[in-house]
């Protein structure tokens, strides 16, 4: 139902990094993304973050070719994660944990108020059923710590700049903006790109082939004789695999005539000649002149 209209202006509804939205909201929003996030977490994400606990933003450079063939690349990311030294339990490793007298190890505590007999968390041992003595030098106790990790994003081919994917990080989730450099070569609108052919003044008009680069290939192109300045060749399904269908897009070769600034005194009178034989040429020719019965010649 969502074309790619759609999907873009959805992506650029994703805010800034001041104000990022829960991952609930940016998947309600962002329907005809959930196969791009698909992609990157077979995991489910109801474990996801709370609110209360946003996940990360990342930024990531690409090359127009990395975005367009897709590429795996690695990433450091800085991370709250399971404390590694102590595995999340919070004591130095090797020492002992005291079990909670309080709560006898349940990590409830039952609390008698009256006609009511309220069971909560244990205040003694916040639940642990278990008193650390010793905290873990890394994480003072807390059983979570900030990491550095080295992940592989694997960016699919496709993305666009501004979109964004998310993945898990341990357990964490962390959202991974792309932000595509422009090509030297290639503009691109979609799934199809577009770039430039420079022919001659002779290949336009009689046709030939000329060289041009593809994406993924130099490509042969055949020039039909009598092509027009700014004409297109369209070269089908050497563009871009398009992101939430299937194929690719076009590669659109714009045809650009190079007229010479300099020519050989026979190129001179050549042209010249085929300046006289021309027809429906509004306004006049330097070198050329009518004559009384309407045709033209040169000057001289
Ligand atoms: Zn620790
Ligand atoms: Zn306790």
């Amino acid at each position: 139902v969502a074309g790619p209209q759609a999907e873009r202006r959805c992506l650029r509804a994703f805010p800034g990094r001041s104000q990022s939205p829960g991952a609930a909201d940016i998947e309600t929003r962002c329907q005809p993304h959930r196969k791009i996030f698909g992609e990157f977490s077979s995991s489910s994400f109801g474990d996801f973050q709370g609110v209360f606990d946003q996940p990360q933003e990342y930024i990531m450079e690409l090359t127009f070719n990395q975005a367009a063939k897709g590429v795996n690349k690695e990433f450091t990311v800085n991370i709250m994660d399971t404390c590694e030294r102590c595995d999340g339990k919070g004591n130095e490793p090797g020492t002992k944990v005291q079990h909670c007298h309080y709560c006898g190890g349940s990590g409830m505590e039952t609390i008698n108020t009256g006609p009511f007999v309220m069971r909560s968390t244990c205040r003694r041992c916040s639940g642990r059923g278990s008193i650390i003595t010793t905290p873990c030098v890394v994480c003072r106790g807390a059983g979570q710590a900030k990491q550095k990790k080295r992940v592989v994003i694997p960016v699919p081919a496709g993305v666009e700049d501004g979109q964004t994917v998310r993945m898990p990080v341990g357990k964490r989730e962390i959202f991974v903006t792309f932000r595509v450099q422009k090509s030297p070569v290639f503009r691109r609108d979609g799934a199809d790109i577009h770039s430039d052919l420079f022919i001659s003044v002779a290949q336009a008009i009689l046709g030939g082939t000329a060289r041009a680069q593809g994406l993924y290939e130099t490509i042969n192109v055949t020039i039909p004789p009598g092509i027009q300045a700014d004409q297109k060749i369209r070269l089908s399904g050497k563009g871009i695999p398009r992101i939430n269908s299937y194929g690719y897009g076009d590669h659109y070769i714009h045809v650009k005539i190079r007229v010479p600034k300099r020519l050989t005194s026979r190129q001179q009178s050549l042209i010249l000649s085929y300046a006289e034989d021309e027809t429906d040429v509004e306004g006049t020719v330097n070198g050329v002149t009518h004559t009384s019965t309407g045709k033209r010649s040169t000057g001289n």
